[in-house]
């Protein structure tokens, strides 16, 4: 499984395994929960490649690359706060709530944003880092048809489904995290003291389709059911409320085709570039894949900026950047 990606093309997951002998336990136990939590799509309909970049990186890069990460704290605090103060030490401006509605689109590309509100901000360059539904969405009908935008319009979505429960005792296992085999509940959290007494858990299923259809009722006893097969305390547990959460759209459905069709950061204008976990980087749609892809955008979009004949102001490299010569 850890060939170059160029042999893995147009591979499942599934195909590539049973290609290196790969069965029965070993997929059930080991590489299909990996690469249902890594690719959030079944191995029967996903792409070998990225799960390829994965175990490299994962399993040939070191023990410390192998290691779990947990956040403590919201994700938003994780990562937003930190971006804002820079960008707006840099001299930048941080808008939030303001929802883009299309381009203004001129001779040379991109003259401006035009948001929802009907105001509209001038760019040298733009960076439109939405998840593909919503891309679409907002590129101008001729440039929806040109690529990399057809391509994309082809590409489908997979949920993730969280659920949350309220119970009524204690039921730690000593760990903060557990993988569980055989059911559909995928991972669970121990949560910790509930605000009101009790305690709470939540479980996370990737590629989580067989419960489009399904109840949020039927859902929480699935979940519970899973949880009580292997911590005995749950058995024993009274549940005092459940939240299930829906994410239908959590990341692009990473099927080969889907890989193919997954576009750089650069697009047919010269200062429009994208950004997002879609964009090909080798990596699944994660946030790993969103940062490398944001990056590269940056880069290309200050190099744009930076071709412009004419003095702009370059906030987040903090200095005015040359005209071209
Ligand atoms: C439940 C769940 C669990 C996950 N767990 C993990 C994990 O453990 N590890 C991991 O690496 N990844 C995980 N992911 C995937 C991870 O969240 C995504 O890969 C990552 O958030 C993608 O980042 P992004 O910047 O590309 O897109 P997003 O985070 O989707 O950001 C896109 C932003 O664009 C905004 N937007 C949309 N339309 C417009 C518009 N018209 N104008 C302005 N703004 C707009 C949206 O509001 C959103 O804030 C998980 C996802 C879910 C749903």
């Amino acid at each position: 499984a850890a060939r170059a990606p160029a042999s893995l093309a147009g591979t499942t997951v599934a195909v590539a395994l049973a290609r290196v002998g790969q069965r029965g336990a070993a997929c059930a136990r080991f590489w299909h929960p990996l690469a249902i939590a890594t690719l959030n799509e079944t191995p029967e309909v996903a792409a070998a490649a990225p799960f390829a970049a994965v175990l490299r990186k994962a399993f040939f890069a070191g023990a410390r690359a192998a290691r779990f990460a947990l956040a403590r704290v919201p994700l938003s605090e994780l990562y937003t706060t930190d971006a804002r103060r820079t960008l707006e030490q840099a001299g930048g401006t941080v808008v939030t709530g303001a929802a883009a509605a299309t381009l203004a689109l001129g001779r040379d590309g991109v003259e401006a944003l035009v948001l929802r509100d009907g105001r509209r901000v001038e760019a040298d360059a733009v960076v439109l880092a939405v998840p593909v539904a919503a891309l679409l969405r907002l590129v101008p009908a001729p440039l929806r048809d040109a690529h990399p935008f057809r391509s994309l319009a082809a590409v489908g979505t997979s949920p993730i489904v969280s659920v949350h429960l309220w119970l009524d005792r204690p039921v730690a296992w000593g760990a903060p995290f557990l993988g569980l085999l055989g059911g559909r509940a995928q991972w669970l959290f121990d949560c910790g003291p509930a605000a009101g007494g009790g305690h709470r858990v939540a479980s996370v299923t990737s590629g989580a389709r067989f419960w489009d259809d399904a109840g949020d009722d039927e859902i929480a006893a699935e979940v519970l059911a899973d949880a009580a097969t292997v911590l005995p305390a749950v058995q024993a547990a009274r549940v005092r409320r459940t939240l299930v959460i829906r994410e239908r759209h959590a990341t692009l459905s990473l099927t080969p085709a889907a890989d193919a069709a997954r576009p750089g950061v650069e697009t047919p204008l010269p200062n429009l570039f994208l950004a997002g976990d879609w964009i090909q980087t080798g990596l699944p749609a994660t946030i790993e894949s969103a940062v490398l892809s944001g990056r590269a955008a940056a880069d290309r979009a200050l190099e744009a900026v930076a071709s412009l004949a004419r003095p702009v102001r370059v906030p987040s490299r903090g200095r005015e950047a040359a005209p071209a010569t």
